[in-house]
């Protein structure tokens, strides 16, 4: 995408933000299509693809109608996700038609299938590709042999022309050696992130502790001051590190007074984010799959939309999800850094404002 596409885009977002806050609305701005749970991956954390037999893809049509659903709503920016989205033969079908409805579409990928199907993701404006550390790191975590795989995928999308940005699942195991994702895409030229899945529930020997996971968010902040390409924003990153309670915690609306006398954020992830998953069944964030949500077969996707509007909690830590609620809360500050980052996403280049920071500057910069 270029610069002054990315322009025309943002200006829609935040004309869908001012329209919703005049009218006390809600709109869908931001959509994560899980359009499989199949994958020919083995992570261990994975929480998708324990479900790929249960049940069958939707066809090409039932995508495009929820696609075409979706854009009539007001989505702007659609993640396509998995599962592994590249199994789906017709998965250039779908990215062009998101496409042609006028959206944004990012790729979620493992990356195995990239150099085959290179010619179909061509039109993505951002393709993410899982990779959680070095090759010991991410072979024990995501299977062995999947760093090589992932590897060659990278390679070949960074050829091809697409922005690439790197994200990485930090676990108990892979933590220790945090800097060598960042370092990997500073050398690459391109963009990474992390994030910690303690949110989603259960009980996981994997889950790091409260203490771990604080560690982990001051480790990353200072990586990013280092100036390594890390597209997490600070204040998302800060908020986290302050957050006072158990990590795993989230609030609900009869602790109004408790998040209110904190300070905390009060999430708007429900009022402008749908997440719909490959069974139908629609939510409005990854922590709250399984948790609540409504199938688009009972009444259809706009009820289903309205019934998630419903959603009981009111904030959690789950910093993907903080970083996207402030840069929904309309405030001037959070939007130019939601810009900063969208810029490098999509658009491959640096930020004006990072362009000006020290940091690219700094003698301690990483090299
Ligand atoms: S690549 Fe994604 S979908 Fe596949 S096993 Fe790993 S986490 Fe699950
Ligand atoms: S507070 Fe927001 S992001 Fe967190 S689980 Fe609830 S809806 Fe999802």
């Amino acid at each position: 995408m270029k610069a002054t596409g990315l322009l025309r885009q943002g200006a829609r977002i935040a004309g869908r933000l001012l329209k919703a806050r005049a009218t006390g609305g809600r709109i869908p701005i931001q959509a994560w299509l899980f359009v499989t749970n199949r994958c020919n991956g083995s992570c261990f954390y994975c929480f998708t693809r324990p479900y790929a037999k249960e049940f069958k893809d939707q066809s090409t049509q039932c995508m495009e109608e929820i696609i075409d659903e979706l854009a009539g709503m007001g989505t702007v920016h659609f993640i396509v996700i998995g599962g592994e989205p590249m199994l789906r033969q017709d998965i250039g079908e779908l990215i062009r038609f998101i496409r042609r409805r006028g959206g944004i579409v990012e790729l979620r990928t493992n990356g195995f299938l990239i150099p085959e199907k290179i010619d179909e993701i061509r039109d993505v404006d951002s393709v993410c590709v899982s990779l959680d550390g070095d090759e010991a790191a991410n072979d024990a975590s995501r299977g062995k042999g999947s760093y090589a795989k992932a590897m060659r995928g990278i390679t070949a999308a960074i050829e091809g022309g697409l922005n690439v940005h790197l994200h990485g699942v930090v676990t108990r195991y892979n933590v220790r050696n945090l800097e060598y994702l960042p370092r990997l895409a500073r050398d690459l030229g391109v963009h990474m992130t992390y994030n910690n899945t303690v949110i989603q529930g259960g009980e996981r020997d994997w889950y790091m502790s409260d203490e771990e996971i604080r560690r982990f968010y001051r480790d990353y902040r200072a990586l990013k001051e280092k100036g390594y390409p890390i597209l997490t924003n600070l204040s998302a990153i800060d908020y986290v590190i302050r957050w006072p309670y158990p990590y795993r915690r989230i609030f609900y609306r009869n602790e109004m007074e408790e998040v209110r006398r904190s300070g905390l954020h009060l999430c708007n992830i429900p009022r402008y984010t749908i997440n719909v998953s490959a069974d139908g069944y629609v939510y409005p964030c990854g922590p709250m799959f399984g948790k609540f949500g409504r199938n688009l077969r009972e009444g259809g996707l706009r009820r289903a939309w309205e019934y998630i509007g419903e959603c009981p909690c009111i904030t959690c830590s789950d910093i993907g999800c903080v970083y996207n609620s402030m840069a929904f809360s309309f405030n001037p500050r959070r939007l130019l850094e939601a810009f900063g980052v969208a810029l490098k996403n999509y658009v491959g280049g640096r930020c004006p404002a990072q362009s000006a920071s020290p940091d690219s500057s700094r003698s301690d910069a990483p090299r």
